[in-house]
């Protein structure tokens, strides 16, 4: 396997990388440009983009913000509204794994920010049924999120007839530059199909599915071309108008609104994804299953990108966290109704032969970033520092106050109201 010489990433991952001939990978080549690109220049393109939308705009909403409450919502809506000017309509998923802290986040970012906010709650047992079928189609229990966090502002958008749709990073851009900032590269069915949703759309789903139909899916199904040239939807990319930069971003957010981190298990970024149970827990466990890196991994390569890591430390980094066993599968399995061995089970029928081997005690890595060649000639000079804050909480943790947004469902509806 073949690993970057800069940052962490090897060969095998899942969104296609290449490697030039000094070893460094498109993902590290492509974010060079962040040193490079004249932003000031990018901000106004950026402007004359929103401003046609805001001197159109027939309704009260200039825009749609996909949001949770975690990874970049805060800066996002804060710069949108804040910076450009514009009145923001925000939309939300429930992904139903929500903790305490991501619910709390969502809240404040609602009050703090004065923005309308509109949420999909999907049938919780329907959700269940469908992870169930993702689990044993894909090995994954994040299809729902993935495909109702990526439809629900397009199909706001048509029904409100409000055509911009502003996202944060592109991950095929900012993960293994898949695009250059340059492409400014907008929102599209095929990656939602190819990368977000791995090859398998609502429309699949339902023909791989004994126990599913395509009604069952309705709201997770994208809207027809048609239907979207009607309204004219499109969505951009903040991330082609400004030097990404999710540490520094969320650092301002802490200060200025007291977004709560947390330590999560499997990495040490402690800002992206504080909302869910298992985003840092089982789910990146089951990408470390199926390609020998998880999370971790991601978020050493961009520490390095960004010269606030060195490769040696973020190999220490990996060593710390990759093997860590998720303290959540219980949780989900309960959740699900599919026992943990089960669980177990399916996970292990995806890992990937190039990356595992079975040994006595179950698994072990053929290869690891652990083991790769050095080269210092291919490092960046470390400027800045890698510390996460994981105890900025400044609210009140106290329960008995109002949950402003919640998850909209109760567990056990059988036992409070039988
Ligand atoms: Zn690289």
């Amino acid at each position: 396997m073949k690993y970057c010489k800069r940052c962490l990433y090897p060969e095998n991952h899942p969104l296609n990388i290449v490697f030039d001939e000094s070893g460094i990978c498109s993902g590290c080549r492509v974010h060079e440009e962040k040193y490079t690109l004249d932003w000031d220049e990018r901000l106004d393109r950026l402007k004359k983009i929103v401003n046609q939308y805001k001197s159109k705009s027939r309704n009260i909403h200039d825009c749609i913000i996909p949001v949770s409450g975690a990874r970049d919502s805060y800066f996002i809506v804060d710069f949108v509204k804040n910076k450009l000017g514009l009145t923001p309509l925000l939309v939300t998923y429930n992904k139903q794994y929500n903790t305490d802290r991501g619910i709390r986040n969502l809240a404040y970012l609602q009050s703090k920010m004065g923005c309308d906010i509109l949420s999909m709650t999907v049938d919780p047992r329907l959700v269940k049924k469908i992870t169930r079928e993702t689990l044993r189609l894909k090995g994954s229990i994040y299809w729902h999120c993935l495909a109702g966090q990526s439809v629900y502002p397009v199909n706001i958008a048509q029904k409100f007839k409000i055509p911009l749709i502003i996202w944060g990073a592109h991950q095929g851009l900012d993960q293994v530059g898949m695009f250059s900032h340059e492409n400014e590269v907008e929102m599209t069915r095929k990656y939602r199909k190819e990368h977000d949703l791995m090859g398998m759309e609502a429309e699949d789903l339902a023909n791989n599915s004994p126990i599913l139909s395509l009604d069952d899916l309705e709201l997770f199904k994208y809207p027809g071309d048609r239907e979207i040239a009607s309204v004219g939807v499109r969505g951009i990319y903040l991330g082609n108008y400004l030097p990404w930069d999710s540490k520094s971003q969320h650092e301002a957010m802490i200060a200025k609104f007291s977004y709560e981190t947390h330590q999560l298990q499997r990495t040490f970024d402690s800002y992206n994804d504080v909302d869910c149970f298992h985003y840092s827990g089982l789910h990146d466990w089951i990408k470390f299953a199926k390609f020998g890196y998880g999370k971790v991994t991601d978020h050493a390569s961009r520490e390095i990108r960004l010269k606030r890591l060195t490769r040696s430390a973020g190999i220490e980094l990996v060593k710390k966290y990759s093997n860590i066993k998720p303290n959540d599968l219980d949780v989900f399995s309960k959740w699900l109704g599919v026992g943990p061995d089960q669980i177990l089970e399916t996970v292990n029928s995806f890992r990937s032969p190039s990356v595992w081997e079975r040994c006595d005690e179950g698994f072990k890595l053929t290869t690891s970033v652990i083991e790769s060649a050095d080269d210092p000639s291919a490092h960046l000079q470390v400027n800045g520092d890698c510390n996460f804050n994981n105890d900025s909480k400044r609210v009140s943790a106290d329960e008995s106050e109002y949950v402003l947004f919640g998850r909209g469902w109760v567990d056990n509806y059988s036992t409070i109201y039988p």
